[in-house]
């Protein structure tokens, strides 16, 4: 298994090229780097970083034997997440369709990382499960460097990069939750209840986070269209509230909460979330007997 890096219309084994890289620059002892979540914890998850490997002249004269060929199968952008958050009812408009508005601070709930599965792989709805599941578009930021009661202002410094995250829910267990006063828990966190990819976009490579259009299809047909500009609490805001309470740790998860247009998913469904500049998490749900 190896870290590939798109740039240029390349993809390059990131692996192979950082090993000639360090070489190179004679850094000893040489880090292995074939697993993402590293590239994030040792804060390498950055644009420039990745340009200045590629742009290595050792690298670049081994161009051809580091370039990866078709076709490419997705791994998570982050395996390991020491936790996922997600932020309910951060648009108007979704808030609205499950009624109560918005909150007047962010709320906030975890999804067990165990319910992670990358880009292309199936949503499994447990063949026990009798309601049904709902899909959840959000825009993914994971953490680069630790945060723990940070101000606004630096909070974005602690952003590794973007990737895409499908909220699966099993809405008729969250009902009866609710109506039970318990968490929200085992509703969210369902083995494979969690894509997330294709790609970590390092946060250098996104101009602004808050301006990004965001899409789901099922089937190919549209159910929810938004932009990120439309989130009631902005990334720094979640960074500064959620941190006051707990430390984020490289590598953690923050789905920033689902627009409107929430929808039903079934056995056979694709479900396809698009966000500008971060590519297509692509699944496909199937029932287990
Ligand atoms: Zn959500």
């Amino acid at each position: 298994m190896a870290i590939g890096v798109e740039s240029g219309g390349r993809n390059t084994n990131l692996s192979r090229a950082f090993e000639i890289f360090q070489k190179a620059k004679g850094i000893k002892p040489p880090v292995i780097l074939d697993f993402l979540q590293v590239l994030v914890e040792m804060e390498y998850c950055s644009a420039a970083m990745l340009q200045q490997v590629l742009d290595e002249q050792w690298v670049l004269s081994k161009k051809e034997e580091l370039t990866i060929h078709p076709p490419i199968l997705y791994n998570l952008p982050v395996a390991r997440p020491s936790k996922i958050i997600c932020i309910g009812k951060n648009y108007k408009a979704h808030a609205e369709e499950f009624g109560g508005g918005v909150p007047k601070e962010p709320m906030f709930f975890a999804k067990a990382p165990s319910s992670l599965i990358p880009s292309e792989a199936d949503i499994v709805i447990p063949g026990w499960l009798k309601g049904g599941i709902d899909h959840e578009a959000e825009l993914g930021v994971v953490i680069g460097k630790a945060a723990k009661d940070v101000p606004e202002a630096t909070a974005i410094d602690h952003v590794a990069g973007y990737t895409i995250v499908n909220d699966v829910t099993a809405r008729d267990i969250q009902q009866e939750d609710k109506s039970r006063g318990w968490p929200w828990f085992r509703c969210k966190s369902i083995d494979t209840f969690c894509p997330c990819g294709p790609f970590l976009v390092p946060a250098d490579a996104v101009d602004d986070p808050h301006a990004l259009d965001i899409r789901l299809t099922v089937n190919g047909e549209e159910k929810q269209a938004a932009s990120t500009a439309d989130m009631v609490f902005q990334i720094p805001t979640l960074i500064a509230y959620i941190s006051k309470y707990i430390t984020l740790q490289p590598g953690d998860i923050i789905a920033t909460g689902t627009p409107a247009g929430v929808s039903p998913l079934t056995d056979g469904d694709i479900v396809e979330v698009t966000i500008a500049g971060l590519g297509t998490l692509k699944n496909r749900v199937t029932r287990s007997s």
